[in-house]
């Protein structure tokens, strides 16, 4: 497994592999990457993983700084995943002195996520363009667990032609059902135990939808509700939205739906998703 830093390295060891996986990450890894690493080795020749917090991705009042960060322990586990390229570049690399060009997707990026992060989703663009550029990747791996993430990545590379197939890969979750996220390890015990409320609600509501309700109301209406019962959880938004325009819906009809939610466990901010497939 090689380990770069510049994307000069970068470029001088891509040629060697005809067909190569990117996994984009901001590291502090979990089953939930080493998943989409195994996808890749799985679809492609090699893999390579990128380790990149990305400050504008950030937004000023979020936790930039406390971001968990263990690079020996990452390095371990994308070994043992059989990993081939491990890119870890520094934030001068790829915002060097009078960077000034960003991606901007516009409309699916003005609501959930977006709406509540102002500025996140032009990071994410923005980053992941050059990601894509430095590692020339046949595919590109992006998780479920970010759902809206995974609208803009595939609109984005529709838009602008992007020469990278998008694959998208199941949320890994906790026996308990918590999504798998690299935040958790902010949980104190008492709150981990309350964030299984996440899952819980979407599950809930998942039920009703295949025992036959189809408004949409009524299925945000019972996320809220199991929601409320649980103390320590502020809710920031619940939703079921089209799963392509995120568009809320009144009425779930062929197209399925995605539901959503943002939810507060003390300090830390929690999200995870359900996708309503009626081809499932
Ligand atoms: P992050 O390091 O949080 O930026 O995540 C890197 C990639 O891993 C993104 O594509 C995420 O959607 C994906 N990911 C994060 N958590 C999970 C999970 N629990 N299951 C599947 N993929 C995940």
């Amino acid at each position: 497994m090689q380990v770069v830093s510049t994307i000069a390295e970068v470029r001088t060891a891509r040629p060697q592999w005809p067909t190569l996986g990117l996994v984009p990450t901001m590291g502090y890894l979990h089953a939930g990457h080493i998943s989409l690493v195994e996808r890749a080795r799985a679809e492609c020749g090699a893999v390579a993983v990128s380790i990149f917090v990305n400050p504008t991705q950030f937004g000023p009042n979020e936790d930039l700084a406390s971001y968990p960060r263990d690079l020996e322990r990452d390095l371990a586990m994308l070994r043992d995943a059989g990993c081939d390229l491990v890119w870890t570049p520094g934030v001068t690399e790829m915002y060097p002195p009078g960077f000034s060009t960003y991606v901007e997707v516009e409309n699916v990026t003005a609501v959930l996520e977006g709406a509540k992060r102002p500025g996140h989703f032009r990071g994410v663009a923005t980053v992941v363009t050059k990601l894509f550029n430095v590692v020339q990747p046949t595919r590109a791996y992006f998780g479920q667990k970010d759902a809206q993430q995974t609208v803009v990545i595939r609109r984005m590379v529709a838009d602008l032609a992007l020469p990278v197939d998008v694959v998208i890969a199941p949320t890994v979750r906790e026996p308990d059902g918590l999504a798998l996220s690299s935040r958790n390890t902010y949980l104190a015990p008492d709150e981990r135990q309350a964030a299984t409320v996440l899952s819980r609600a979407l599950f809930a509501a998942r039920e009703r939808w295949r025992s036959g309700e189809r408004s949409a109301a009524a299925l945000r209406q019972l996320m809220q509700s199991i929601l409320a019962a649980e103390p320590l959880a502020q809710v920031e938004y619940v939703s079921a939205a089209h799963p392509d325009t995120l568009a809320e819906l009144e009425t779930i009809d062929a197209s399925g739906a995605l539901l959503s939610m943002a939810v507060r466990i003390g300090r830390t901010r929690l999200i995870d998703n359900v996708v309503l497939d009626p081809a499932e």
